[in-house]
C-alpha cells in the first residue's frame, strides 16, 4: 500500500504520516528526513546533499528525486508493506516526476491523503507553539501548556518561539503552499482516488479516519 499524505504546514501531516506508518508497516518517507539519513551514511548522494546544504543553497530537484527513488524501491523489501510520502510532492513539477520514477521502478500510488485545516486554525494552532532552546521540547499554550509560564518542565530552560512559529512567518508559508502545493490535489484528481479529512479534529480522531478510509 503507496500512500502520499497532502497539507498545509501545521495541518499534523507529519504526525498522522507516523502514525499510519507504525499501523500499516509502511516506510515513512520524508524528505527532511532523507537528506539528514543521506549526510549521515556518507553515500556518494549524501556528500553532495551535505556539500550543497553546507553552502546554504536549496538541495535541486534532481537530487531529492534521487533519494525519493531509493526510499521507495527499498521499501518493499523486509516487513514493509509499501509507503506512505510526507512533505513531497510539493509542487506539480515534483508529481510529474514522482509519476516518472514510479512508472519506472513499477509501483504505483493507492491513496492520496489531503487534511485540510482551516488557515486560521493552523495559525493559531503553530503560533502558541513553543520551544525548549535546550532539550528542544516542543509546548503549545493552548493544549500543552507548561507547567511555569515561560520555562521547560524537563530541564528548566527558557521556551521560545521559533521564527517559523511566528504568525507572519506561517502565513508566508501558507502562501506558498496554496500557489505550489495544492494545485498538486487537482493534478491527482481523476488519477487517484482523493481522501479529503478534515485535520482541525483532535490527532486520534483524525487517524481514526485516515485508518478506516486506509482499510476500505
Ligand atoms: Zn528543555
Amino acid at each position: 500500500m503507496n500512500i502520499i499524505i497532502l497539507g498545509a504546514p501545521g495541518s499534523g501531516k507529519g504526525t498522522q504520516a507516523a502514525m499510519i506508518s507504525r499501523k500499516h508497516e509502511l516506510a515513512h518517507i520524508s524528505t527532511g528526513d532523507l537528506l539528514r539519513e543521506a549526510v549521515a551514511e556518507g553515500t556518494e548522494l549524501g556528500k553532495q546533499v551535505e556539500s550543497i546544504l553546507r553552502s546554504g543553497k536549496l538541495v535541486s530537484d534532481e537530487v531529492v528525486l534521487q533519494l525519493i527513488r531509493e526510499a521507495t524501491s527499498k521499501s518493499t523489501k523486509g516487513n514493509r508493506r509499501g509507503w506512505i510520502l510526507d512533505g513531497y510532492p510539493r509542487t506539480v513539477a515534483q508529481a510529474e516526476s514522482l509519476e516518472t520514477v514510479l512508472e519506472e521502478i513499477g509501483q504505483k500510488v493507492d491513496s492520496v491523503i489531503v487534511l485540510d485545516v482551516n488557515p486560521d486554525v493552523i495559525v493559531e494552532r503553530l503560533s502558541n507553539r513553543r520551544t525548549c532552546e535546550s532539550c528542544k521540547a516542543v509546548y503549545n499554550l493552548l493544549n500543552n501548556p507548561p507547567r511555569y509560564e515561560g520555562k521547560c518542565d524537563i530541564c528548566g530552560h527558557a521556551l521560545i518561539q521559533r521564527e517559523d512559529d511566528k504568525a507572519n512567518t506561517i502565513r508566508k508559508r501558507l502562501d506558498v503552499y496554496n500557489d505550489r502545493t495544492r494545485p498538486i490535489i487537482h493534478f491527482y484528481d481523476g488519477r487517484y482516488r482523493i481522501h479529503r479529512i478534515d485535520g482541525t479534529q483532535p490527532i486520534d480522531e483524525v487517524s481514526a479516519a485516515i485508518a478506516r478510509l486506509v482499510s476500505e
